[in-house]
């Protein structure tokens, strides 16, 4: 049976990943839409190869490169934010939300109003809209699959039980680059290092993220969320192999985890066939040469991302959204070279300590809340 998909932010690292497990099974797929920000070349080519409908780039300017680059093609070109709108709510089967940032979420609210699958990797979009986002998944009878490893793995060791019956959800943290280093490599920590993640292979944003553990911080949020067991029911464990992708116990002292190699394509496939399975070309786990799985307390000295992010969940509201704005405008700060690697999280609690705006109720609402955090981090950058 062919099932109709759009990928908004094909371009990316998520999006390959998903385009990847498409081409491979190309047969079973009807492409819908295809969008990035600006990489009018890049989507095109995609475009033509999957004979999407459409092909949108978020940033208008960039409107007029792509349809240079899909002239006779036969697919729509389409830019600027309405036209991303549009795009997902075109009603595929399934919408993959692979955008970076807050910038995903009205994208990503457009399909949930469809009411179909979302496949999500894009977290800022859930940690900023929170209740809103979970509010229109009832409202719209749409289905929430999460594709961050993490909460993939959650949710397969979460299939037909009670959430009445869980003890504790763990999430695992690889701990990122900086896991053995001392505060002073910290403090002196560059982009190029930042970005150099011992097992995965990531965007820009999320790779600082993991770096500054504020990547555990959002997966905290975004798994309060998902798995509504309550904040105290959630915890984070520190474990460098990233073979254990989470776990949960249950109340009679079982412990499900879900393990795969450090591949999101093996997550992307789970959520992409749920609730069947489909082959992917990653290799067979072979824990004979893993050899040996290790886990450790997160240090929250050394990495506070995760101390403040519970903080924010625990405040709720709009504190999460102050958070992420707050977050991703510190990491496009510290990409830029403007602010030291220790900055980030330091200027994420200067910005919450500037005031969280009213609990947000709509979509709307929550854009507001993240438009004002991110002003608030521009005037404080531009002081430091
Ligand atoms: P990426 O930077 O590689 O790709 C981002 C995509 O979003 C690109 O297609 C880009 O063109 C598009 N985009 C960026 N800004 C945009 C804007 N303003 N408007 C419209 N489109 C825009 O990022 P990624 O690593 O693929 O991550 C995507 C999302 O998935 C993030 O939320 C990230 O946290 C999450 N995630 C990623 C991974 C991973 O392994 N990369 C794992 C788990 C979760
Ligand atoms: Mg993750």
């Amino acid at each position: 049976m062919t099932r109709s998909i759009t990928v908004l932010g094909a371009t990316g690292s998520v999006g390959a990943s998903t385009l990847d497990l498409v081409r491979r099974n190309r047969g079973n797929w009807r492409v819908v839409a295809l969008t990035a920000n600006c990489s009018a070349v890049e989507l095109a080519k995609l475009a033509r190869e999957f004979e999407a409908e459409v092909a949108v780039v978020g940033d208008e300017s960039c409107l007029s490169d792509l349809r240079e680059a899909l002239a006779g093609s036969g697919v729509e070109a389409a830019g600027g934010p309405d036209a991303l709108n549009e795009a997902a709510a075109r009603g595929a089967d399934i919408t993959v939300a692979a955008i970076v940032g807050c910038a995903g979420l009205a994208p990503t609210m457009a399909a949930i109003e469809q009411g179909g699958t979302i496949a999500l990797a894009n977290k800022e979009a859930l940690v900023s809209a929170g209740e809103v986002m979970t509010a229109a998944v009832a409202k719209h009878g749409a289905t929430l699959l999460p594709v961050d490893s993490e909460h993939n793995a959650i949710f397969q060791c979460l299939e037909g039980e009670d959430l009445a019956n869980v003890r504790w959800i763990t999430l695992t943290a690889s701990g990122g680059p900086f896991r053995d280093a001392t505060r002073e490599q910290i403090e002196a920590a560059t982009p190029a290092q930042a970005v150099a993640h011992p097992n995965w292979d990531m965007g820009a944003k999320i790779s600082v993220d993991s770096a500054t553990m504020m990547n555990k911080g959002l997966e905290f949020i975004e798994a309060y969320h998902l798995f509504p067991v309550g904040l105290e029911r959630l915890r984070i464990i520190v474990h460098p192999q990233s073979i254990v992708h989470s776990m949960v116990e249950y109340r009679d002292g079982s412990t499900l985890a879900q393990l795969g190699p450090s591949d999101m394509r093996v997550p992307i496939a789970s959520a992409l066939a749920w609730p069947q399975r489909m082959d992917t070309p990653c290799a067979p786990l072979d824990l004979a040469a893993i050899g040996t799985l290790t886990f450790r307390a997160p240090d929250e000295h050394m990495f506070p991302a995760t101390r403040v992010a519970r903080e924010c969940a625990e405040a709720g509201g709009a504190a999460p959204a102050v958070l992420n704005a707050a977050n991703e405008v510190a990491v496009a700060a510290f990409l830029a070279g403007k602010i030291k690697f220790t900055r980030i999280v330091a200027q994420c609690e200067q910005v919450l300590g500037l005031g969280i705006p009213p609990a947000p109720n709509t979509l709307d609402e929550v854009i507001a809340a993240d438009a004002d955090a991110r002003r608030r981090a521009g005037e404080l950058l531009e002081r430091v």
